[in-house]
């Protein structure tokens, strides 16, 4: 029995704040705090006010490490943004508390998509006794844990990845982003990077696109290749993998927005002078689209993300195909936010599970393909996102 401290009142951390809601044996108390604090009480009033709210500016650490010092958690989630992730850090490693996070570190300036920044903390954390786990989301989180158990248990080298994140969901309004706008419109614009022949690859944004039959009644959808965080640790820790790609699918609708949107500037991560002031265009264009939370009852539809890993199993060439599904209406029923906040938002309560029972727990800086995949699955099924397997033979063009 432990006590947590979520950051971040956002789309992820009303998942977050559900699901430990629901998990009492293991999270004993809740505070959620976040930089509006209405936001947090919001959510509260969701759960019949079984959990403590609080505000924090998660960039200032001495306001952050005086509100770990009130809770006392024995945990701090992360579910901020990306440029949070130091600080939040810095304030774990000065009052002794685990760290657990979904997404990479990213400076405000430059897209950059990088572990290097946290990667540099291993020794603090280490020498602190504490640990940090990186990127417990779904892609990056879930998609590491898979590529895991294809090296486990399915195939006895991996040689190659394709991730593939497909939403075939539908919310009806002209252009909206299911998750903060700015990172996921930073991610999808950045310059493609896939690894192959020992070194990143790099290539123009959306510059290569197939078409995947994705399972259950989905079917054929338009894939993207892009670069995605998880590849860099992957890769890293997983050094026979060879080829690893990053997909995700996106409607010519989308694509079309995006397209006006950066041709006339708006996608801009820069400064701008506007009528005397500074202003970045990429966060107006947030103020401006709707709220990524206020999609929830208007999405309907499925997700499929997963991983095809291929290699080889006793000297055959093997694929193996690990994927969950995960329909939007359901995912509001149960916690009131739609499956893209939902697939997040599970794998960092799973995440944390695994920490607080000592299932996971080693002092240090770790990313989710460094720890035993299928406890961590064992959890995630009930909790809401079972896995399948196809496994089949490596298909030769
Ligand atoms: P939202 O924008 O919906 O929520 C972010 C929350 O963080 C908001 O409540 C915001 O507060 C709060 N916040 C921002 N800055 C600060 C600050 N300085 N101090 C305190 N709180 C702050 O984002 P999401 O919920 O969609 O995403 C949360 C995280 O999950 C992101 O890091 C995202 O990259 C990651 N993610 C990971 C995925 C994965 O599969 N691994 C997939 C999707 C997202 P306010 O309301 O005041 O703005």
């Amino acid at each position: 029995m432990s006590k947590v401290l979520i950051i971040g009142a956002g789309g992820v951390g009303q998942v977050v704040a559900h699901k430990c809601a629901q998990r009492r044996d293991i999270f004993s108390e809740i505070t959620l705090a976040s930089r509006t604090k209405s936001k947090c009480d919001a959510i509260a009033a969701q759960l019949n006010n079984s959990i403590n709210t609080a505000r924090v500016d998660a960039d200032n650490v001495p306001e952050l490490v005086a509100l770990i010092k009130e809770v006392q958690p024995k945990l701090v989630i992360n579910v901020a943004l990306p440029y949070q992730d130091l600080h939040i850090m810095d304030a774990c490693l000065e009052t002794g508390v685990d760290y657990l996070d979904t997404a990479n570190y990213e400076p405000l300036d430059t897209a950059k998509f990088e572990y290097s920044w946290q990667w540099a903390y291993q020794e603090r954390f280490k020498q602190a006794g504490i640990m940090a786990l990186l990127g417990s989301g779904f892609d990056p989180g879930v998609t590491n844990v898979y590529t895991a158990l294809a090296a486990k248990k399915y195939l006895d080298v991996v040689e190659e990845i394709d991730i593939i994140d497909a939403n075939a969901g539908s919310h009806g309004q002209p252009f909206a982003t299911n998750f903060n706008p700015e990172i996921n419109i930073r991610e999808v614009t950045a310059t493609c990077r896939h690894w192959e022949n020992g070194a990143f690859q790099e290539s123009p944004p959306l510059s290569t696109k197939r078409v995947f039959d994705f399972p259950e009644g989905i079917g054929p959808m338009n894939i993207y290749r892009l670069y995605h965080e998880e590849m860099e640790s992957l890769v890293r820790h997983i050094p026979t993998i060879k080829k690893a790609q990053f997909w995700m699918t996106f409607s010519d609708n989308y694509l079309k927005h995006l397209e006006v949107l950066q041709n006339v500037g708006m996608t801009r991560i820069d400064e701008v002078e506007f009528q005397g002031q500074k202003i970045v265009p990429i966060q107006f264009l947030k103020a401006l689209l709707p709220d990524p939370g206020s999609l929830g009852p208007l999405t309907k539809g499925k997700t499929c993300i997963g991983v095809i890993a291929r290699g080889t199993k006793d000297g055959q060439r093997k694929q193996v195909y690990i994927y969950n599904i995960c329909d939007h209406e359901a995912c509001y029923k149960e916690v009131q936010s739609q499956a893209i906040s939902y697939t997040t938002g599970v794998p960092a309560v799973v995440g944390a599970i695994m920490m607080l029972t000592g299932k996971w727990h080693a002092p240090g800086v770790w990313n989710m393909e460094q720890f035993d995949p299928e406890v961590f699955l064992k959890e995630l099924g009930p909790m809401g996102l079972p896995e399948v397997v196809v496994e089949g033979a490596w298909p030769e063009l």
